[in-house]
């Protein structure tokens, strides 16, 4: 999918979107899992591609209502940047939410304005997605004026794989 946010087109390949689709929560006793978005900008355009990803793995904290990532995300983040010819940095993050239709939580928020301070990476923009049941949305946070609005709202038909 593309998502054209005025100055710049975000796209998220559907290998990503599909692996985070194939983690959402459907059952009362499923875990709230995530990880880490990996892109790429475009030279000259400036433009944004979300081709890879990080999901759940050992060490990781997963309850219904709470995912906490561990320190190995990052090792496969510096191993991604190193094999892609220090193309591929750290873009955002996805989880999923209990929701059919999923809203930030106030602990979201935090998180992610933590994250746009302080994550060393060379994008001004971060991009954070939270996978509902039936929709998913997608917030860009701007790391120089430490704002977040939100940019797309859908259902999953446009990629399903099924
Ligand atoms: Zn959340």
């Amino acid at each position: 999918m593309i998502i054209d946010i005025g100055n710049k087109k975000i796209k998220i390949n559907k290998d990503v979107l599909t692996e985070i689709y194939k983690r959402r929560q459907l059952n009362i006793e499923d875990c709230e899992v995530g990880g880490m978005l990996i892109g790429s900008i475009i030279k000259y355009s400036y433009d944004i591609v979300i081709e890879d990803l990080t999901t759940p793995m050992e060490g990781d904290f997963c309850s219904r209502t709470r995912y906490i990532r561990s320190e190995n995300h990052n090792k496969l983040l510096e191993k991604k940047w190193i094999d892609s010819q220090y193309t591929k940095m750290y873009f955002g993050e996805w989880h999923t939410h209990h929701q059919d239709n999923p809203y930030y939580s106030f602990q979201d928020l935090t998180n992610w304005k933590k994250l746009m301070k302080k994550s060393e990476t060379s994008t001004d923009l971060l991009v954070f997605l939270i996978a509902g049941i039936s929709s998913f949305k997608i917030w860009i946070g701007d790391r120089t004026k430490i704002t977040i609005r939100q940019i797309y709202e859908g259902d999953y038909s446009g990629f399903k794989m099924d």
